[in-house]
């Protein structure tokens, strides 16, 4: 039994805050188990109580995981002062406190981005230590050879000695591939093309892990994860 505070539950479900969750339960707007509570302090097991705000049953979850197919122009971030971030593009319904991306693409990059308040999955996601692949599509402006696939292969070294993993490079025609790699270092696709002398025009990612981006997700567009597809990320 995971037993949280009424006033938590109700204001990371319903989105507000920890203060107006509190004033609407001493309104008598909260009922437990058919029970009107007025007790701020009040815990409750969410995934199995019967919640009602308002007269309506609260759908909890824990966390949120959402799914992105990032568009160009907009920043990895929860929030900037004048930028617009993916955070931002996450439409009402799906909003929640503490909800951030996993893991940065470039504000120039598009594709695959899930957006999450779980901290726990964001790491395991991203940490080079678990070996989540990345896969992303990538189109250069000068030509591909067959030996960069073996270099990719060995570990890039970047220009400031920096050692990457071991990346798999697919070359698809003159200068479009697909890269896979399982680490996210600062611009790292850019800065191991850049090792060979080529330029990165377009970066997009296709798949973290087996979840591929979804063809019928438009960009900018979000929905929630299924769990299927929450679980394919650890599939690799
Ligand atoms: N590598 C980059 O250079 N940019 C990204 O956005 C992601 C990976």
């Amino acid at each position: 039994m995971n037993l949280q505070r009424l006033d938590k539950i109700i204001s990371s479900t319903k989105n507000i805050s920890r203060a107006i969750a509190r004033k609407e339960i001493l309104r008598g707007k909260v009922t437990v188990e058919g029970q009107t509570i007025r007790d701020i302090s009040f815990k409750a097991d969410a995934q199995a109580a019967n919640i009602e705000y308002c007269g309506q049953a609260l759908c909890y979850k824990e966390h949120l995981y959402i799914i992105m197919n990032k568009p160009k122009g907009v920043l990895s971030a929860s929030n900037d002062k004048s930028r617009e971030t993916v955070v931002d593009l996450v439409p009402e319904n799906l909003r929640r406190a503490n909800l951030f991306p996993v893991g940065r693409l470039d504000r120039d990059t598009t594709g695959l981005l899930i957006i999450t308040d779980d901290g726990d999955f964001a790491h395991k996601v991203i940490s080079p230590k678990k070996n989540i692949a990345k896969r992303y599509s990538v189109q250069l402006d000068g030509i591909l050879k067959p030996e960069m696939v073996e270099e990719f292969k060995k570990g890039v070294v970047l220009a400031d000695g920096t050692v990457c993993k071991p990346a798999l490079l697919d070359i698809k025609t003159d200068t479009q591939a697909e890269i896979t790699i399982s680490e996210g270092k600062y611009h790292q696709i850019k800065r191991m093309f850049g090792t060979v002398g080529l330029g990165v025009t377009e970066l997009k990612r296709l798949s973290i892990g087996a979840l591929t981006l979804p063809e019928n997700l438009p960009y900018g567009s979000c929905r929630e994860l299924t769990k299927d597809e929450f679980n394919l990320i650890f599939d690799n």
